[in-house]
């Protein structure tokens, strides 16, 4: 079964926008790549003495389960040189799923949609360009009703 997925992706250590690109090519190899949206820099959310982040979102559409694209995305982090410190700090790459068609997971080591997507600006500006009619399946709202319903703060800057 072909199922549509959206991934957030972000970098804020080394060469960002590279490394950016890299992960994009190397999810490639998990399905097919459909939708890339623009990068954008924003503010790190948590620790906030940190370089700032470039983010952006795809959508992939994949035959994988859920669990298999996991293990594809943690070992392309590993594979890009993430040290994994079990913090929120500076990482070379990051890849959440945010979204898998409208499945709802909730088991060790994964939970759809991303728990977070919600209250992330980072995320929902991305994905607002990408994907702004798509619904997140517990919450029954769009990806841009929920990122106008974000209290302001969290700067994200879209770069041409
Ligand atoms: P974060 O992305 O929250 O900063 P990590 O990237 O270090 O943290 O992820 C820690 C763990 O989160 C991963 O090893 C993975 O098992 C788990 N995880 C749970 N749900 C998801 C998801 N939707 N996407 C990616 N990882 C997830
Ligand atoms: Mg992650």
């Amino acid at each position: 079964m072909h199922k549509k997925v959206y991934l957030s992706l972000g970098s804020n250590l080394g060469e960002r926008a590279a490394n950016l690109q890299t992960a994009i090519a190397e999810v490639k190899n998990l399905g097919e790549m459909l939708q890339v949206s623009s990068f954008y820099e924003t503010e790190p959310v948590g620790i906030m003495a940190q370089p700032w982040f470039l983010n952006c979102a795809v959508e992939l559409e994949t035959v994988k389960m859920p669990k298999q694209l996991l293990a594809g995305i943690l070992r392309l982090e590993q594979e890009m040189g993430r040290q994994r410190r079990g913090d929120k700090g500076p990482r070379v790459i990051d890849l959440d799923i945010l979204l898998f068609g409208n499945s709802i997971i909730d088991t060790g080591g994964l939970s759809v949609p991303h728990p977070a997507m919600h209250e992330r600006r980072f995320v929902l500006e991305p994905m607002t360009e990408i994907a702004a009619e798509v619904r997140h399946p517990v919450l029954k709202r769009t990806m841009r009703e929920l990122r106008d319903a974000l209290p302001p703060g969290q700067t994200v800057r879209r770069l041409p």
